[in-house]
C-alpha cells in the first residue's frame, strides 16, 4: 500500500521505519529535512511539502507534537489538505486534546476523505517493532478500514468510540506513567540518602510493587544519568510531557475533575524544563528531581 508520514520525530521516524520492513511503499515529511534522511536511507520517497505526501498516498499517518503542529500540517498553504484528498484516509496518531480531533474531523470529511485518531501507548521501541497499543477513535466503518495497517503498528488495536474517545483514552493512559516520574524523583531523593550504588537502588526499585513497565524498560538508562554517563537517545522528551499534563489538566479541569496530583507533576516537569532538561527522556525527572533542593 503506499503510506505516507508527515512528522519524522522520535515516533514518526520509527513508525515510517516498520511501515518499510513490513513491505509498503512509504512517501515522508519533516518540517526540519535533516529527519528524513535515516528513512530516505532505508527507502522512503521524500516530499517537498505534506501536500506532497498526500497525493502520493492512499493512507498518511500524521505524529506530530501538538494542536498547533497539526493546524499547520493539514491547514497550512501547502498543507495535507490543500489539494484533491478525495477517498484517501488520514490516520492522527499525535497526542492532543480531544477537541483538537474533532474540530480536525469535519474539515477532512469536507474535503470528501476519512479522519480516524489513533494516539498509541508505547514508545519508540514498540513504534520500530510494531508494538504500541492503538486507542482508534473513529466512525465504524473507518475503524474497519485503518485496522489491517494499524494492527501493523500495534500489538493492540482498541476502538474506543468516535473521533475523540481515542485522545481522552491515550491522556489517560499517560497520566499515570507522567505522575509516577515525578513520584520516582521524590523516592530516590529519600532512597539515595542510605548510601547505595545507582544499579543496586534501581534493582531493588524494579523488584516492588511501586515499579511500572515504563521504570523497568528504563532502569539501565537511569543507573547511567545517575552516574552521569550517555543514557542514550531521548524517547520521550520531558518538553512534550509538560504538553501532555497541560493537556491533562485543562481536559479534566473541563470534566469538572480536580487534577491535584497532574497539576503537582506539571509543576516539576516545568522546573525540570527551566533547568534546561527539556531535550531530556521523561526518566530524567526521577534523577533530576533526586538530587534537587527546596
Ligand atoms: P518529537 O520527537 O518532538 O517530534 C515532533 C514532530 O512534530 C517532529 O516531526 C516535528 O518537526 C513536528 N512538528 C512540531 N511542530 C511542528 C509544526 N509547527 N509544523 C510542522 N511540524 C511540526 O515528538 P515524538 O516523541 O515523535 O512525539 C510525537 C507525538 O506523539 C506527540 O504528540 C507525543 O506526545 C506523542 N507520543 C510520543 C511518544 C514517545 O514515547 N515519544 C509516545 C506516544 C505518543 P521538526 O522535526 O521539524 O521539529
Amino acid at each position: 500500500m503506499k503510506v505516507g508520514v508527515a512528522g519524522l520525530g522520535a515516533m514518526g521516524g520509527n513508525v515510517a521505519l516498520r511501515l518499510m520492513e513490513v513491505g509498503h511503499q512509504v512517501t515522508v515529511w519533516n518540517r526540519s529535512a535533516d529527519k528524513t534522511k535515516p528513512v530516505a536511507d532505508a527507502g522512503a520517497k521524500v516530499a517537498a511539502s505534506p501536500a506532497e505526501v498526500a497525493a502520493a498516498s492512499d493512507i498518511i499517518i500524521t505524529m506530530l507534537t501538538d494542536g498547533a503542529a497539526i493546524d499547520a500540517v493539514y491547514n497550512g498553504p501547502k498543507g495535507l489538505l490543500s489539494g484533491d484528498v478525495k477517498g484517501k484516509m488520514f490516520i492522527e496518531m499525535s497526542t492532543v486534546a480531544p477537541k483538537v480531533e474533532t474540530d480536525l474531523a469535519p474539515k477532512v470529511r469536507a474535503k470528501g476523505a476519512a479522519l480516524v485518531e489513533c494516539p498509541v501507548g508505547g514508545s519508540t521501541t514498540p513504534a520500530r517493532k510494531g508494538q504500541l497499543l492503538g486507542l482508534m477513535g473513529a466512525e465504524k466503518a473507518d475503524a474497519d478500514r485503518a485496522r489491517p495497517l494499524l494492527e501493523q503498528l500495534c500489538r493492540k488495536v482498541e476502538h474506543c468510540g468516535p473521533v475523540g474517545t481515542g485522545a481522552a483514552m491515550k491522556l489517560a493512559i499517560n497520566l499515570p506513567l507522567m505522575v509516577a516520574w515525578q513520584a520516582y524523583g521524590e523516592a530516590f531523593a529519600i532512597a539515595r540518602s542510605v548510601g547505595w550504588e545507582p544499579k543496586r537502588l534501581l534493582d531493588l526499585f524494579v523488584e516492588s510493587n511501586g515499579a511500572n513497565n515504563a521504570l523497568k524498560m528504563r532502569a539501565e538508562m537511569i543507573v547511567k544519568m545517575f552516574e552521569g554517563k550517555d543514557p542514550g537517545p531521548t524517547t520521550f522528551s520531558i518538553d512534550n510531557a509538560v504538553k501532555d499534563l497541560r493537556t491533562m489538566v485543562a481536559t479534566g479541569e473541563s470534566l469538572g475533575a480536580d487534577m491535584i496530583a497532574t497539576k503537582a507533576a506539571l509543576s516539576g516537569f516545568e522546573d525540570a524544563t527551566k533547568k534546561g532538561f527539556g531535550g531530556g527522556d521523561g526518566a530524567q525527572m526521577s534523577v533530576f528531581w533526586s538530587g534537587r533542593k527546596k
